[in-house]
């Protein structure tokens, strides 16, 4: 009974994995047509000054709406567009659809665009950039790349060139996700990021007394304050999150407490409200609970 129990699971199994890959190359096949077909857009999330408590800039985010199956995450594609080498002409459309539409914002508010490693590694990334800026106008210190740890595992040589190649265009650095994965600190001693990104995985439960978070956040803020870098507490989601995050010294906040990521039209109408309710400068934030 035993072996054929044992079997039993081993055939389960085989059947799992063939599930498993028959779905992963339907995933590919359909991701091949996506851009084609128009079935991107990209969603933008506000960044907003703790300081000022005023939207200084916004994350863009892909967004795929999939014909049959509806929204598909980032976090479910993004890795599968990274095997298949489709990550370059997404992440092109990108930058090139987040710049453009940055344009159209008031002049000092940024657009924060995510870059793959894989799209690092390209030596003509600093040329897509250029172009992106170019069609849309905006100024290079608008656009911020964010980076992942993901681009120093391959050789440094060609990443410490790709870094002074992509400051040397003017734009913003950041070091996305910082703390999880690899966190060398030597990462930041090789690259001239303008800003850290601590990763709501810190924020989460940070504000609950005891946890040991909030020593961890405040670790990070005085590593980059000495580095002259910036900080951003990403998952900021209730009240006391940024009372802590405030309390903590992080400059910049993003999450669900300030915004979730919204359409480019919604951005317009956010920024055009908050106009009405600025004072000397900036655009002031509405807060969910
Ligand atoms: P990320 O760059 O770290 O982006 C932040 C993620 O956290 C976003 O998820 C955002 O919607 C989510 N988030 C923001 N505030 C909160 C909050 O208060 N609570 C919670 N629970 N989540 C919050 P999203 O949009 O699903 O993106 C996931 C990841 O996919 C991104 O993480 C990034 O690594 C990747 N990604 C998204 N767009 C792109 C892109 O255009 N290119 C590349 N290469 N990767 C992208
Ligand atoms: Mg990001
Ligand atoms: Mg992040
Ligand atoms: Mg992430």
């Amino acid at each position: 009974a035993a072996k054929a129990d044992g079997r039993g699971i081993h055939r389960f199994f085989r059947q799992e994995l063939l599930i498993g890959a028959q779905s992963r190359k339907q995933l590919e096949d359909d991701l091949r047509h996506a851009l084609a077909q128009d079935q991107f857009h990209v969603a933008y999330q506000p960044v907003v000054s703790t300081r000022t408590e005023r939207i200084v800039g916004y994350e863009a985010l892909i967004r795929w709406d999939h014909p049959t199956r509806g929204a598909i995450s980032p976090t479910e594609f993004v890795p599968v567009a990274e095997d298949t080498g489709l990550i370059e002409a997404i992440g092109e459309w990108v930058l090139r659809t987040a710049c453009m539409e940055a344009a159209t914002w008031p002049k000092d508010i940024r657009v924060a665009v995510n870059v793959s490693p894989i799209q690092f590694a390209n030596p003509s990334l600093p040329t897509v950039i250029t172009s992106a800026l170019a069609k849309s106008g905006i100024a290079p210190d608008r656009l911020e790349l964010e980076i992942t740890e993901g681009v120093f595992l391959d050789e440094t040589a060609s990443s410490e060139h790709m870094f002074k190649m992509l400051k040397g265009l003017g734009v913003r650095l950041a070091l996305d996700d910082f703390g999880t994965g690899y966190s060398s600190l030597g990462y930041l001693k090789k690259a001239p990021f303008d800003k850290i990104k601590i990763d709501q995985s810190f924020v989460k439960g940070a504000a609950i007394a005891g946890n040991r978070n909030s020593a961890i956040i405040k670790a990070i803020v005085t590593l980059a304050d000495t580095l002259g870098m910036e900080t951003t507490a990403e998952g900021v989601e209730v009240q006391d999150e940024i009372l802590l995050i405030r309390e903590l010294g992080c400059s910049h906040i993003q999450g669900y407490v300030y915004g979730k990521p919204a359409r480019a039209a919604e951005v317009v109408r956010q920024l055009a409200a908050a106009d009405g309710m600025a004072t000397a400068s900036g655009y002031r934030v509405s807060r969910s609970p």
